[in-house]
């Protein structure tokens, strides 16, 4: 299988901001074993961008585009990528929700028409909600070739990735993904200054640059998650790699932990 990047966002192209994600979803598909042979950088330019993805299809499988995905006129990813497979935007009402809530949690009470548009997703896609921002993955399948739409916040990019890429490189390459999620209790059993994300990333210590399996932790409003997450050539292979760092988390956190549980979405 090839990836292929598609980075969007005039303010790549000014020079305004340095594209980290491309670098980070490099180093990523490396680490996979993905082969990637190409990346480009787009403005946000509809015509452009439908120029770009057109050729990006003919040499690759896996395309990931990261930015574009906001509210306003000029973010147009969706759009572009979604006519290239023949798709309507249909609304989404977990996303919606999902935007509406979060708003709500900003002290934010009315949508605006931009702000609906973020539950606005390609019909039949599959749709992973991001965890820290508004903006879902998107996965749009055609035959053998997948787009991945994230958003360009890299925070928002990098919650996204892994689960995204998840759900199809499983089904293509000849590497399979499992993760653990540990979880650990909430602020109505302990103190969030021992159970917090930053103490318990604090606690984890280097375990979180581990690279396979990787170790990342998700704040969540009941307490922090921390997904341990293997690749091997089968499941069996990628538990065996997972046993000795899920073993060392459970150690660290003793007494801490709510569950323990097999990722299986
Ligand atoms: P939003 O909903 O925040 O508008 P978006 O998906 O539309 O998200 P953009 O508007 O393209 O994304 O970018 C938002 C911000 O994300 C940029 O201002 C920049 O700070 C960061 N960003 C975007 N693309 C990249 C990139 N390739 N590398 C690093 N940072 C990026």
């Amino acid at each position: 299988m090839v990836a292929e990047i598609i980075s969007v966002g005039t303010e790549l192209l000014l020079g305004n901001i340095v594209n980290t994600n491309a670098q980070y979803i490099s180093k990523e598909m490396a680490r996979l074993g993905i082969d990637m042979y190409y990346q480009t950088v787009v403005g946000d330019n509809e015509e452009r961008l439908t120029n770009v993805l057109r050729v990006a299809l003919e040499r690759s499988d896996l395309i990931i585009m990261t930015g574009g995905l906001g509210p306003t006129k000029d973010d147009l990813t969706k759009e572009v990528a979604a006519a290239f497979f023949n798709k309507q935007l249909v609304f989404d009402e977990k996303q919606y929700q999902h935007v509406k809530k979060k708003l709500e949690s900003y002290g934010i009470n009315e949508m605006t028409e931009s702000q609906k548009k973020q539950a606005m997703v390609p019909e039949n896609s599959l749709v992973v909600t991001n965890p820290v921002g508004l903006a879902p993955g998107i996965i749009m399948v055609k035959g053998e070739k997948a787009i991945v739409m994230l958003p360009g916040p890299p925070k928002e990019m990098k919650a996204l990735l892994e689960e995204c890429c998840r759900l199809f490189i499983n089904r293509l390459s000849d590497h399979v993904f499992v993760s653990i999620n540990i979880k650990v209790k909430g602020p109505d059993e302990l103190p969030l200054k021992e159970i917090g994300e930053a103490p318990v990333a604090d606690l984890l210590g280097e375990l979180l640059d581990n690279e396979n399996p990787t170790v990342a932790t998700y704040a969540k409003e009941d307490g922090v998650l921390i997904r341990v997450t293997a690749s091997g050539k089968t499941r069996e292979e990628a538990l065996i790699l997972m046993k000795p760092v899920v073993t060392k988390i459970a150690e660290i956190l003793r007494g801490k932990i709510a569950w323990v549980k097999e990722d299986t979405d």
